[in-house]
């Protein structure tokens, strides 16, 4: 589903993905940690195109780029590759202006042509997915920050991704409204989506993820399936983060 090789990522000369390569396969939940600064989000973030890899390739799906230093690629291959992806941001990113359902109908108007009424019928679909049908006429500011951030899952859903995208899903929330996120994306993953899920939650990563990926430094220290990883770490660098949790 998702092929990463030799990722680079410089931001002037600061190096910050030094030689990501990466699969995912479809239906996975691959969960990436490690320490703050490391490059988790900037990966995402690549993935997504929202920051273009200084060199490497990308292939999401049948889409595929060659990123080469100094090259830049034509923003229609961009948003080919984009498409196949839905993030999900650390806070909300909902547009104030606009109802749930407005916002969750937002894209199937103006990127994928619908007519309102279908894309009406969709948003209201994709809010009772997330357990937000009562909510689909409020705005973003009647909203607690865990509902907000099921309608921005719902939002993602609708462009129809072949993969999901989350970074830190959960950390601007307070804790006792953390657990209804996790339940959607836990419903998600037993439907098979495919996701990408950065988290500083141990506890979460470990129970949802097929495969967990410790990132320090801008290079993959080590992954394997959450019980090898927290459990049975081989690398110095990732016992000496996952202690520090402890
Ligand atoms: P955290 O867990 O704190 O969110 P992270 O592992 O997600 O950290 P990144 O956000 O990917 O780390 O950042 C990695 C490094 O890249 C940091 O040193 C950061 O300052 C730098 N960086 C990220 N984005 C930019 C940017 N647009 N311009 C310059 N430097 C950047």
């Amino acid at each position: 589903m998702i092929e990463i090789r030799n990722v680079q990522k410089s931001f002037g000369s600061l190096s910050v993905l030094k030689d990501i390569s990466l699969q995912v396969k479809k239906g996975e939940a691959v969960v990436i940690i490690g320490p703050s600064g490391s490059g988790k989000t900037t990966l995402l973030r690549c993935l997504n195109l929202l920051e273009q890899p200084t060199n490497g390739s990308i292939r999401i799906g049948d889409a595929k780029l060659h990123f080469h230093e100094g090259q830049s690629i034509k923003r229609q291959f961009l948003m080919e590759l984009r498409l196949h992806t839905g993030m999900v941001f650390q806070s909300h990113h909902l547009f104030p202006h606009m109802t749930a359902q407005q916002n969750v109908m937002e894209g199937l108007v103006t990127v994928q042509r619908r007519t309102k009424a279908e894309a009406r019928t969709t948003a209201l679909k994709l809010l009772h997915k997330v357990g937000l049908s009562d909510k689909a006429d409020s705005y973003p500011y009647q909203l607690s920050g865990g509902q907000q951030q099921r309608v921005g899952i719902a939002r993602a859903l609708a462009m129809g991704p072949d993969v999901l995208l989350f970074d830190e899903p959960t950390s601007a929330l307070d804790p006792e409204i953390v657990g209804e996120v996790l339940k959607v994306m836990a419903e998600l993953k037993q439907e098979g989506m495919t996701m990408v899920v950065v988290t500083h939650e141990m506890q979460f990563a470990r129970s949802i993820s097929d495969r967990v990926v410790f990132m320090d430094q801008g290079v993959v220290v080590e992954e394997g399936k959450p019980e090898q990883i927290f459990d049975h770490p081989e690398q110095e660098r990732t016992k000496q983060f996952l202690n520090r949790l402890n």
